[in-house]
């Protein structure tokens, strides 16, 4: 395809620095911003001399403009639920101001929009599967609802750009995701176990370890939205690896990778912590012919360099 000028916000992250990697290399110009709040220069460094490559330190909630632009990524926003109960207005900030700042920007230079939702729209689901129908099952005034809410309203609010304004938008329901740049610290449960696992800590499980999530490997990820951002799809889509386990059989899957010898520790379990969590994907693989490759064994054998480099 035709090379284009490509804004990617939350670059310094985690998902959006695996995100610009790949646009690099498809040929595009890449334009990064950040206001580094959960990000940091690392996850850009081997971007240094990559002449295609620019990094604006830039709040998103404020007012800006990088210029001319073709699309937009909108990944901006403290992910992990460490980050956004620290930051908790900063959140609901970055999901509503922040988003309808890029959406501003999208509309002025006609530019294509893919905003990174989450599966936490659907809440501490009543449906299980997850299928992009279901409305969700969110507290409203909990511990979460900074996030699951500022998320929320972001997709009301890219579905108006696109119902009032002809925006060309797109939004992703992106489900647990983990691989090499996964903050350290954020609190994760990969992160959080592997580095506890070679560290030889106890692994922290929280509640009975009974509650569910389904793991998908970055590159799988990456390769479902650029897919979902060339579609003509404007309604969300789950991508994510269907592939459920319990925290508990996760734990024991890290052990098993990393060869560690670690405890178990129980923690209480957090408020709303959702109890189940698996993508329904019959409509990215019918829409885009994606599906995830990596098992959760491969890719936590991918990324075991990366976390024993986090432990050095
Ligand atoms: P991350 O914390 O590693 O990256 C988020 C980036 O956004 C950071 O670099 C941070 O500094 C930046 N940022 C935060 N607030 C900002 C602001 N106001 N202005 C400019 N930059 C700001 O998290 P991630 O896992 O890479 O998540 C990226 C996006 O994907 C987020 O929108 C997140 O909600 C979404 N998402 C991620 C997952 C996952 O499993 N990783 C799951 C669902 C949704
Ligand atoms: N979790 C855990 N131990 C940890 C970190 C997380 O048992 O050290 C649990 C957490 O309670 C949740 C699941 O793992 O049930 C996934 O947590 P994470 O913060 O990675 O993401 P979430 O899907 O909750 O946003």
């Amino acid at each position: 395809m035709k090379s284009q000028k490509i804004l990617v916000t939350g670059a310094a992250g985690f998902l959006g620095s695996h995100l610009c990697d790949t646009l690099l290399a498809e040929g595009h110009t890449v334009v990064g911003l950040d206001n580094l709040s959960t990000g940091n220069h690392a996850n850009l460094a081997h971007l240094a001399n990559e002449p295609s490559f620019s990094l604006i330190e830039q709040d998103i909630c404020k007012p800006f403009d990088p210029g001319p632009v073709d699309y937009i990524f909108n990944f901006a926003s403290p992910a992990s639920p460490v980050d956004y109960t620290r930051l908790g207005v900063e959140t609901l900030l970055v999901g509503s101001a922040g988003t309808i700042n890029t959406l501003d920007l999208a509309r002025k230079y006609n530019a294509g929009y893919l905003h990174a939702s989450t599966s936490e729209c659907y809440g501490d689901p009543e449906v299980h599967p997850q299928v992009e129908t279901y409305w969700g099952h969110v507290n409203p005034i909990g511990p979460r609802s900074v996030y699951d809410e500022a998320k929320r309203f972001s997709e009301s609010a890219v579905t108006a750009y696109h119902h009032y304004y002809g925006v060309d938008t797109h939004l992703v329901r992106i489900f647990n995701t983990y691989g090499p740049r996964l903050q350290a610290n954020d609190g994760r449960v990969i992160s959080n176990f592997m580095i506890q696992a070679l560290r030889g800590e106890p692994l922290t499980i929280y509640g009975d370890g009974s509650q569910t999530r389904s793991f998908c490997y970055v590159s799988d990820l990456i390769e479902g939205i650029v897919r979902l951002s060339r579609s003509s799809e404007h309604l969300p889509v789950n991508i994510g690896n269907p592939v459920e386990w319990t925290i508990l059989e996760c734990a024991n899957e890290i052990l098993s990778v990393t060869g560690s010898k670690s405890s178990i520790e129980r923690k209480p379990l957090p408020q709303d912590d959702p109890t189940r969590r698996r993508p329904d994907i019959t409509k990215a693989r019918n829409l885009l012919g994606w599906e995830p490759k990596i098992t959760l064994r491969q890719g936590l054998e991918k990324s075991l360099q990366y976390f024993k480099d986090c432990t050095a």
